[in-house]
Protein backbone atom coordinates (compact mmCIF):
# COMPACT_ATOMS: atom_id res chain seq x y z
CA UNK A 1 0.00 0.00 0.00
CA UNK A 2 2.89 2.61 1.04
CA UNK A 3 4.85 1.70 -2.79
CA UNK A 4 1.29 2.45 -4.36
CA UNK A 5 0.98 5.45 -2.99
CA UNK A 6 4.63 6.84 -3.49
CA UNK A 7 3.75 5.75 -7.20
CA UNK A 8 0.36 7.61 -6.97
CA UNK A 9 2.02 10.74 -5.28
CA UNK A 10 4.96 10.33 -7.88
CA UNK A 11 2.29 10.42 -10.66
CA UNK A 12 0.02 13.75 -9.21
CA UNK A 13 3.62 15.65 -8.72
CA UNK A 14 2.50 18.16 -11.14
CA UNK A 15 -0.80 19.11 -9.72
CA UNK A 16 0.49 18.75 -6.48
CA UNK A 17 3.17 20.23 -6.24
CA UNK A 18 4.96 17.72 -4.13
CA UNK A 19 7.73 14.86 -4.97
CA UNK A 20 6.76 13.01 -1.67
CA UNK A 21 5.12 13.36 1.25
CA UNK A 22 5.80 14.20 4.38
CA UNK A 23 7.68 11.01 6.48
CA UNK A 24 6.13 11.05 9.62
CA UNK A 25 2.70 10.98 7.35
CA UNK A 26 3.95 8.03 5.71
CA UNK A 27 5.36 6.79 9.21
CA UNK A 28 1.36 6.98 10.54
CA UNK A 29 -0.28 5.44 6.89
CA UNK A 30 2.16 2.13 7.83
CA UNK A 31 1.12 2.25 11.43
CA UNK A 32 -2.55 2.24 11.62
CA UNK A 33 -3.97 -1.14 10.40
CA UNK A 34 -6.56 -0.59 7.89
CA UNK A 35 -8.02 -3.94 7.71
CA UNK A 36 -9.34 -3.21 11.01
CA UNK A 37 -11.58 -0.45 9.73
CA UNK A 38 -12.42 -2.23 6.37
CA UNK A 39 -15.89 -4.66 6.32
CA UNK A 40 -14.94 -8.38 7.01
CA UNK A 41 -16.00 -9.48 3.61
CA UNK A 42 -13.63 -7.01 1.96
CA UNK A 43 -10.89 -7.83 4.39
CA UNK A 44 -8.62 -9.31 0.92
CA UNK A 45 -8.64 -5.34 -0.41
CA UNK A 46 -8.23 -3.17 3.10
CA UNK A 47 -4.39 -2.56 1.52
CA UNK A 48 -5.10 -2.09 -2.16
CA UNK A 49 -5.15 1.64 -3.18
CA UNK A 50 -8.57 1.91 -3.28
CA UNK A 51 -12.11 3.29 -1.75
CA UNK A 52 -14.16 0.19 -0.38
CA UNK A 53 -18.04 0.67 0.71
CA UNK A 54 -18.15 0.49 4.39
CA UNK A 55 -22.40 0.48 4.51
CA UNK A 56 -24.95 3.24 4.41
CA UNK A 57 -23.98 4.19 0.93
CA UNK A 58 -20.44 5.56 2.41
CA UNK A 59 -17.08 4.48 1.45
CA UNK A 60 -13.93 4.38 3.66
CA UNK A 61 -11.46 6.70 1.49
CA UNK A 62 -8.45 5.61 -0.74
CA UNK A 63 -5.04 5.27 1.14
CA UNK A 64 -3.28 8.07 -1.30
CA UNK A 65 -6.39 10.41 -0.87
CA UNK A 66 -5.83 9.83 3.05
CA UNK A 67 -2.09 10.55 2.98
CA UNK A 68 -2.13 13.57 0.71
CA UNK A 69 -5.23 15.43 2.23
CA UNK A 70 -3.40 14.26 6.36
CA UNK A 71 0.06 15.76 4.63
CA UNK A 72 -1.99 18.77 3.52
CA UNK A 73 -2.91 19.68 7.23
CA UNK A 74 0.94 20.28 7.99
CA UNK A 75 0.57 17.88 11.30
CA UNK A 76 2.30 18.85 14.32
CA UNK A 77 2.30 17.43 17.93
CA UNK A 78 0.96 20.42 19.54
CA UNK A 79 -2.09 20.88 17.04
CA UNK A 80 -5.46 19.58 17.25
CA UNK A 81 -7.70 19.19 14.16
CA UNK A 82 -10.92 18.67 13.42
CA UNK A 83 -12.29 16.32 10.92
CA UNK A 84 -16.03 16.21 9.22
CA UNK A 85 -16.79 12.40 7.81
CA UNK A 86 -15.94 10.33 10.68
CA UNK A 87 -17.01 7.21 8.24
CA UNK A 88 -14.73 3.92 9.00
CA UNK A 89 -12.60 6.11 11.53
CA UNK A 90 -9.74 5.21 9.52
CA UNK A 91 -8.74 8.86 8.68
CA UNK A 92 -8.97 10.18 12.21
CA UNK A 93 -6.72 7.33 13.39
CA UNK A 94 -4.45 8.12 11.08
CA UNK A 95 -5.03 11.51 12.07
CA UNK A 96 -4.53 10.76 15.85
CA UNK A 97 -0.64 9.68 15.25
CA UNK A 98 -0.10 12.67 13.97
CA UNK A 99 -1.88 15.98 16.15
CA UNK A 100 -2.34 16.08 19.93
CA UNK A 101 -6.39 15.96 19.85
CA UNK A 102 -8.51 14.66 16.77
CA UNK A 103 -12.51 15.70 16.91
CA UNK A 104 -14.86 14.18 14.71
CA UNK A 105 -18.40 14.58 13.68
CA UNK A 106 -20.37 11.76 11.55
CA UNK A 107 -23.81 12.31 10.11
CA UNK A 108 -25.05 8.62 10.60
CA UNK A 109 -25.21 7.71 13.98
CA UNK A 110 -24.47 3.72 13.42
CA UNK A 111 -21.04 5.12 11.25
CA UNK A 112 -19.87 7.12 14.55
CA UNK A 113 -20.72 4.56 17.42
CA UNK A 114 -18.93 1.63 15.49
CA UNK A 115 -15.93 4.25 15.13
CA UNK A 116 -16.24 5.27 18.62
CA UNK A 117 -15.89 1.52 19.64
CA UNK A 118 -13.42 0.92 17.21
CA UNK A 119 -11.50 3.84 18.96
CA UNK A 120 -11.50 2.13 22.38
CA UNK A 121 -10.10 -1.60 21.08
CA UNK A 122 -7.80 0.34 19.60
CA UNK A 123 -6.93 2.70 21.71
CA UNK A 124 -6.81 6.01 20.13
CA UNK A 125 -7.52 7.81 23.04
CA UNK A 126 -6.79 11.25 21.40
CA UNK A 127 -9.99 11.05 19.39
CA UNK A 128 -13.52 12.15 20.37
CA UNK A 129 -16.04 11.61 18.49
CA UNK A 130 -19.81 13.07 17.98
CA UNK A 131 -22.50 12.46 16.19
CA UNK A 132 -23.81 15.48 14.07
CA UNK A 133 -24.15 17.93 11.58
CA UNK A 134 -20.63 18.44 10.08
CA UNK A 135 -21.67 21.73 7.68
CA UNK A 136 -21.51 23.25 11.42
CA UNK A 137 -18.29 21.84 12.84
CA UNK A 138 -18.26 21.45 16.51
CA UNK A 139 -18.04 25.11 18.26
CA UNK A 140 -17.18 23.76 21.58
CA UNK A 141 -13.73 22.71 20.81
CA UNK A 142 -13.13 25.48 18.13
CA UNK A 143 -10.82 26.80 16.80
CA UNK A 144 -8.77 24.20 15.34
CA UNK A 145 -5.01 24.13 13.86
CA UNK A 146 -6.56 21.76 10.84
CA UNK A 147 -10.00 21.28 9.42
CA UNK A 148 -10.29 18.30 7.14
CA UNK A 149 -13.84 17.44 5.24
CA UNK A 150 -14.04 13.86 4.08
CA UNK A 151 -17.18 14.14 2.34
CA UNK A 152 -17.55 16.64 -1.06
CA UNK A 153 -19.58 19.63 0.05
CA UNK A 154 -20.61 22.14 -2.94
CA UNK A 155 -19.19 25.30 -1.05
CA UNK A 156 -17.13 25.65 1.54
CA UNK A 157 -19.13 25.96 5.02
CA UNK A 158 -18.65 29.00 6.22
CA UNK A 159 -18.88 27.69 10.58
CA UNK A 160 -15.93 25.41 9.17
CA UNK A 161 -13.71 28.80 8.33
CA UNK A 162 -15.15 30.73 11.18
CA UNK A 163 -13.48 27.39 13.15
CA UNK A 164 -10.33 27.32 11.65
CA UNK A 165 -8.00 29.44 14.22
CA UNK A 166 -5.33 31.98 12.49
CA UNK A 167 -2.96 30.20 10.49
CA UNK A 168 -4.60 26.98 10.17
CA UNK A 169 -5.22 25.07 7.15
CA UNK A 170 -8.74 23.63 5.89
CA UNK A 171 -8.52 20.76 3.88
CA UNK A 172 -11.78 20.17 1.77
CA UNK A 173 -13.55 18.35 -1.86
CA UNK A 174 -15.88 20.67 -3.34
CA UNK A 175 -18.04 20.65 -6.50
CA UNK A 176 -20.48 19.08 -8.55
CA UNK A 177 -21.38 15.47 -8.09
CA UNK A 178 -18.28 13.62 -9.58
CA UNK A 179 -16.46 16.78 -10.28
CA UNK A 180 -14.91 17.94 -7.43
CA UNK A 181 -11.96 19.56 -6.51
CA UNK A 182 -9.19 18.96 -3.56
CA UNK A 183 -9.21 22.78 -1.78
CA UNK A 184 -6.41 24.03 0.35
CA UNK A 185 -8.12 26.86 1.79
CA UNK A 186 -5.30 28.76 4.37
CA UNK A 187 -6.21 31.15 6.82
CA UNK A 188 -3.33 33.72 7.96
CA UNK A 189 -2.52 35.34 11.38
CA UNK A 190 -4.95 38.23 9.69
CA UNK A 191 -7.57 35.84 9.19
CA UNK A 192 -7.47 36.55 5.77
CA UNK A 193 -8.13 33.26 3.71
CA UNK A 194 -6.66 32.07 0.53
CA UNK A 195 -7.94 29.28 -1.35
CA UNK A 196 -5.88 26.93 -3.69
CA UNK A 197 -7.01 23.75 -6.00
CA UNK A 198 -4.89 20.78 -4.99
CA UNK A 199 -5.58 17.84 -7.44
CA UNK A 200 -9.21 16.40 -9.08
CA UNK A 201 -10.91 14.20 -6.66
CA UNK A 202 -14.15 11.87 -6.39
CA UNK A 203 -15.79 11.65 -3.26
CA UNK A 204 -19.47 10.79 -1.50
CA UNK A 205 -21.42 14.15 -1.00
CA UNK A 206 -21.66 15.49 2.07
CA UNK A 207 -25.41 15.15 3.16
CA UNK A 208 -26.95 18.68 2.44
CA UNK A 209 -27.09 21.10 5.26
CA UNK A 210 -31.11 20.93 4.87
CA UNK A 211 -31.60 17.52 4.62
CA UNK A 212 -28.97 17.26 7.52
CA UNK A 213 -30.93 19.67 9.58
CA UNK A 214 -34.30 17.89 8.84
CA UNK A 215 -33.24 14.62 9.65
N1 LIG B 1 -13.12 9.68 6.66
C1 LIG B 1 -13.86 8.45 6.39
C2 LIG B 1 -14.47 8.42 5.00
C3 LIG B 1 -15.78 9.00 5.07
S1 LIG B 1 -16.92 8.89 3.76
C4 LIG B 1 -13.01 7.23 6.61
O1 LIG B 1 -11.80 7.37 6.87
O2 LIG B 1 -13.56 6.13 6.57
C5 LIG B 1 -17.80 10.38 4.17
C6 LIG B 1 -18.52 10.35 5.49
O3 LIG B 1 -19.06 11.65 5.69
C7 LIG B 1 -19.68 9.37 5.53
O4 LIG B 1 -19.54 8.51 6.62
C8 LIG B 1 -20.90 10.28 5.67
O5 LIG B 1 -21.93 9.71 6.44
C9 LIG B 1 -20.31 11.51 6.34
N2 LIG B 1 -21.10 12.73 6.14
C10 LIG B 1 -21.76 13.13 5.03
N3 LIG B 1 -22.38 14.31 5.23
C11 LIG B 1 -22.10 14.70 6.50
C12 LIG B 1 -22.47 15.82 7.28
N4 LIG B 1 -23.26 16.79 6.83
N5 LIG B 1 -21.98 15.87 8.55
C13 LIG B 1 -21.18 14.89 9.04
N6 LIG B 1 -20.81 13.79 8.34
C14 LIG B 1 -21.27 13.69 7.08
Amino acid sequence: MLADIDMEVAATRGLTGRDALDARVMQAMRKVPRDKFVPRDLQRFAFDNGPLPIGHQQTISQPFIVALMTDLLEPEENKTVLEIGTGSGYQAAVLAQLFRKVYTVEFIRALSEQAAKRFRELRYDNIECRTGNGYLGWPEHAPYDGIIVTAAATHIPEALVQQLKPGGRLVLPVGLPFAHQELLLEKDLQGDTQVTDILGVAFVPMIAEEEAVGR
